[in-house]
């Protein structure tokens, strides 16, 4: 479903992108891991375009959204692919129901009734229903971050991007968000996730990607990585854990 086809990318002189080739496939969870700086913001980046790349494709269901689509094919390109951040980026002066609401309203032309049975669908479905008219002010660090995963689904997407969504949460909070991620996975939502939590990675992954220095080095099921990771940086990395 996304495919990367020698992909290379340079900041420029660092390669920070240095060929990639791998894929994730139809319903599949991939979690990407690898040490702090080894390009695995990069790559998830390039999927929705927020990074460009210099050499190689990047086929989403089949459809190369590398070459030079711009202005509304890129818009459609995000809706089809829903993001979520470490920081949280609701908008702060609109209520939940409206940040959830927004985006099928006005890019989507879906009738505002419409819009807001699903909004509350979504809502109900990441357990916060009961703050739709919230503001995002009023919110804890794990509430905000379930209500911008029910804003990307309201796009209904194909595949979800999640680049270390619970790092910049309190421990306590990290659960429940992860426990949303759990959920879709397991209702067959293809998946790219950068995370730390490795307990995450364990259950819900399909195949872990390993990264370093812009390089994949290391594709294998959390089974297999977790347990005789093959690349010696993985291994320390592994190690360095414990
Ligand atoms: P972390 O775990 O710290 O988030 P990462 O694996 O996500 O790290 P990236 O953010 O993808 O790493 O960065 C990969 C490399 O590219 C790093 O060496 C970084 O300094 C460099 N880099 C990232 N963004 C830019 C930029 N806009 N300009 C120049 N260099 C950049
Ligand atoms: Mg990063």
């Amino acid at each position: 479903m996304i495919l990367f086809a020698n992909v290379n990318k340079w900041y420029g002189d660092y390669h920070a992108l240095d060929n990639i080739n791998a894929e994730v496939k139809r319903g599949e969870v991939v979690v990407v891991l690898g040490p702090s700086g080894s390009g695995k913001s990069t790559l998830i980046r390039t999927v929705n375009r927020l990074e460009e790349i210099q050499q190689g494709q990047i086929l989403f269901d089949g459809f190369d959204i590398t070459s030079s689509v711009m202005g509304i094919e890129l818009n459609r390109l995000r809706s089809r692919v829903g993001f979520v951040f470490q920081q949280f980026n609701l908008f702060p002066h609109m209520s939940v129901l409206d940040n959830v609401m927004m985006a099928p309203v006005k890019v989507r032309g879906l009738k505002k009734a419409v819009a807001r049975k699903q909004a509350m669908d979504l809502l109900e479905r990441v357990g916060m229903a009961a703050r739709a008219q919230h503001y995002p002010g009023q919110l804890s660090g794990g509430q905000q971050q379930r209500v911008a995963i029910a804003r990307a689904l309201a796009m209904e997407p194909p595949a979800m991007l999640f680049d270390e969504p619970t790092s910049a949460l309190d421990p306590e909070m990290v659960s429940e968000v992860l426990g949303v991620m759990r959920d879709l996975a397991r209702e067959g939502m293809t998946m790219m996730c950068v995370t730390h939590e490795m307990g995450f990675a364990r259950e819900v992954a399909d195949r872990i990607w390993f990264m370093e220095s812009g390089r994949l080095v290391e594709s294998a099921t959390p089974e297999v990585f977790f347990k005789q990771p093959t690349h010696p940086r993985a291994q320390r990395f592994l190690a360095d854990l414990h």
